[in-house]
């Protein structure tokens, strides 16, 4: 699982997760072309991590994932790069990371939670699906509920997957664990884009772009934190400053045109 880095090649932020991999059945296709943007959470419906990585492994349900997480295991069955059959859509399959998190106890009793150690290593793949997809970001419209898909847009079915686990709680969690949205930390920092290697030098008041050579080399000097971010995400961070700092909806939509026209032609 690797992507593209400034003409490099290096390994994907979640395929650094992954403590361990299972049989996926064949059960899964290429993704059409389709680019990920969403992480898609489900939970198993079951506290038996075993039972559930042995029913993907025969296809006897023909159910699969991207990964399965039970505590600290993030367990890889479909690779990242091929649509997971989870979640009876095609489409939503396609563009998602789907995870199938085993819970703590069962039955309707039992409220269908995850344990703590499970949200966290959730959590640490939405972190780590910021650094490998531009198009992923850390809000409610990009990180879904299997329910959701029929509750918001009419796909997959009635289904009250997943269970107890609080997705606003876990926005929070990827939003307080990523770089992007850490902005109040410091005044100033660079943003290294990741997508073609340009610096801005940020300040609470907006942004610059720093040429390479002398004017780089004196801001790192004076030690500003350097962040990388791909620029969908960069134009995130400055509506969070943005939104700090002033209320003038004029003055922000001067802002993003000056940001739009910087945008990468590859993104
Ligand atoms: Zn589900």
């Amino acid at each position: 699982m690797h992507c593209r880095d400034s003409g490099r090649e290096r390994m994907t932020a979640l395929a650094d997760l992954v403590t361990r991999r299972s049989g996926d059945g064949g059960q899964h296709d290429d993704r059409g072309g389709a680019a990920v943007d969403t992480l898609l959470v489900h939970h198993a419906a079951s506290s038996n991590l075993d039972e559930v990585l042995s029913m993907m492994a025969t296809g006897s349900r023909e159910v699969s994932s991207n990964l399965v997480i039970r505590d600290d295991d993030t367990i890889e069955v479909v690779s990242a790069e091929r649509r997971a059959w989870t979640s009876a859509s095609s489409e939503w399959d396609s563009r998602s990371i789907t995870v199938e998190v085993v819970n703590s106890a069962t039955g309707d009793a039992s409220g269908w939670l995850v344990s703590e150690a499970s949200m966290a290593s959730l959590a640490r793949v939405g972190i780590a699906m910021l650094a490998d997809y531009p198009g992923f970001r850390a809000g409610r419209d990009r990180v879904l509920g299997h329910r959701e898909l029929y509750e918001r847009y009419g796909a997959s079915y009635p289904t009250a997957c997943p269970g107890g686990i609080d997705l606003e709680d876990l926005v929070a969690r990827i939003r307080a664990g990523s770089t992007t949205t850490q902005n109040q930390d410091h005044t100033m920092y660079l943003v290294e884009l990741l997508d073609d290697g340009r610096v801005f030098l940020v300040t609470p008041s907006g942004f610059s772009y720093v040429e390479r050579g002398s004017s780089l080399a004196g801001l790192d000097a004076l030690g500003l934190p350097r962040r990388k971010m791909w620029f969908g995400h960069f134009i995130d961070a400055m509506a969070e400053i943005h939104e700090a700092h002033t209320a003038d909806a004029e003055e922000f939509s001067d802002l993003r045109t000056r940001l739009e026209a910087l945008r990468p032609a590859n993104s």
